[in-house]
């Protein structure tokens, strides 16, 4: 495997051994833990302390800005990175890829840089009823600076998007469509490739909240045809602190800036600074560059475990904990049941507070998140304060959910 393009290996074919996957996550392996909360954030595996070893003990350096040897070699390895992250998600070209700090602060600079540009009064954006705050937020302060308005796609009684509901939101004054592929509240899949062939045809750009989607399936940019995508690589068993903002060449490099300082600058005089073009322009100051490095050698161990299976084994492994909670617990209302799901299952015990059910599954060495999710709208279009939600990887197994249910049975003994 070549060290700087380590996602050159070639993809599996054969049957894939779990268990031995599951042995590369120490926190996991072994102990007596279920760990169900891989949507706020995913374990790591022993390749990524391996590869922020090895650059620490042999070639770590600022990037960009020295001549000396070991400057270089981190620079090499850092734009090395970039090129995995790109070919990752099928980017046309690397400087397609800018390195941020996570997915909200992708949706942050793109907010900002994209309101300046083009953003005047009346104008709208298109959001849904099933958004991560860090996907409403930005876009709330951006309108409120530039007098647009926020539209909003209905969300239906099962967690899906009402798109019978699209047509009278889009027009001439949307002026982008910003929405996530996977739900991190209730795991439904929108049907991005459909929602982004509907906005181009009124010739609105598509910007991709894929914080849920990166996790747990392949992304091909090209194929779905978004304009921008963002996502975090803590949540891929990578970093925290370090995310990706991918945009449309055409689209993305004319937008001013977000931030000012260090490699974005082309010159900086008193009287007037010019910047850089893609990616610099958008990656100012020192970036995260242990970070980057070490998840492009998670994103190599990812592909070669193969998206595709691991996005499989997830959604077998979801779709039974799904099932069984159904059939065998009429105690539980399950909130969002779309036809599409993947990872996340979100659920209620009737009468009790998620809190309640969260703190006795802890109680009983099993990490679940209880609460809004970062998403309050969502929450009162249901009604509800706040779900349980159990986030499935594909290091989890079908013997930690049969646990799962019997500390479950026995928490709603405990709640009556
Ligand atoms: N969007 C979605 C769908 C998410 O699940 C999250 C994280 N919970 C975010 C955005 C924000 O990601 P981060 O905190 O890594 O910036």
């Amino acid at each position: 495997m070549s060290q700087l393009n380590p996602i050159a290996a070639p993809y599996t074919t054969a049957p894939i051994d779990w268990n031995a996957i599951r042995a590369d996550f120490p926190l996991i392996a072994g102990h007596d833990l279920i760990y169900f909360d891989n949507a706020a954030s995913s374990q790591k595996p022993k390749v990524f302390l391996e590869a922020m070893e090895n650059m620490v003990k042999n070639s770590y350096a600022n990037v960009h800005r020295g001549v000396h040897r070991l400057s270089q070699q981190a620079t090499d390895q850092y734009e090395a990175a970039r090129k995995t992250v790109a070919k990752f998600i099928n980017a046309a070209d690397e400087a397609e890829v800018v390195f941020t700090g996570g997915t909200t602060d992708s949706i942050n600079t793109l907010a900002y840089s994209f309101g300046e540009a083009h953003i005047q009064p009346g104008d709208e954006i298109l959001l849904s009823g099933m958004e991560h705050h860090a996907n409403i937020v930005p876009w709330q302060l951006m309108a409120e600076r530039k007098g647009a308005h926020i539209k909003v796609i209905p969300v239906l009684e099962n967690g899906s998007l009402d798109l019978e509901a699209l047509d009278a939101l889009m027009g001439p004054k949307t002026k982008l469509l910003s929405l996530v592929w996977v739900s991190n509240s209730l795991g439904t899949v929108n049907p991005i490739p459909y929602l982004i062939q509907k906005a181009h045809a009124y010739g609105i750009p598509v910007m991709v909240d894929a914080a849920q989607a990166a996790p747990h399936m392949p992304i091909d940019v090209q194929a779905i045809d978004c304009d921008f995508l963002a996502f975090s690589a803590h949540k891929m068993c990578g970093p925290t602190g370090l995310g990706v903002l991918y945009g449309k060449r055409h689209l993305f490099e004319p937008l001013p800036p977000y931030r000012g300082g260090g490699d974005m600058i082309d010159r900086v005089r008193f009287e007037k600074t010019t910047f850089q073009g893609l990616p610099f322009r958008f990656e100012a100051g020192t970036p995260h560059i242990l970070g980057a490095v070490a998840f492009a050698s998670v994103l190599a161990y990812l592909s070669n475990i193969g998206m595709r299976q691991i996005e499989a084994r997830e959604r077998q492994l979801s779709s039974s904990f799904r099932q069984q909670l159904q059939q065998n617990f009429p105690e539980v209302n399950a909130i969002g049941t779309a036809a599409d799901s993947v990872s996340v299952v979100s659920f209620l015990v009737k009468g009790h507070h998620p809190m309640d059910v969260g703190v006795l599954l802890d109680n009983q060495n099993i990490a679940v998140r209880t609460g809004h999710h970062c998403c309050q709208p969502l929450m009162d279009r249901f009604g509800i304060p706040g779900t349980v939600r159990a986030s499935l990887a594909f290091y989890n197994t079908e013997e930690e959910i049969e646990r799962f249910f019997v500390a479950l049975r026995k928490t709603i003994q405990l709640l009556r």
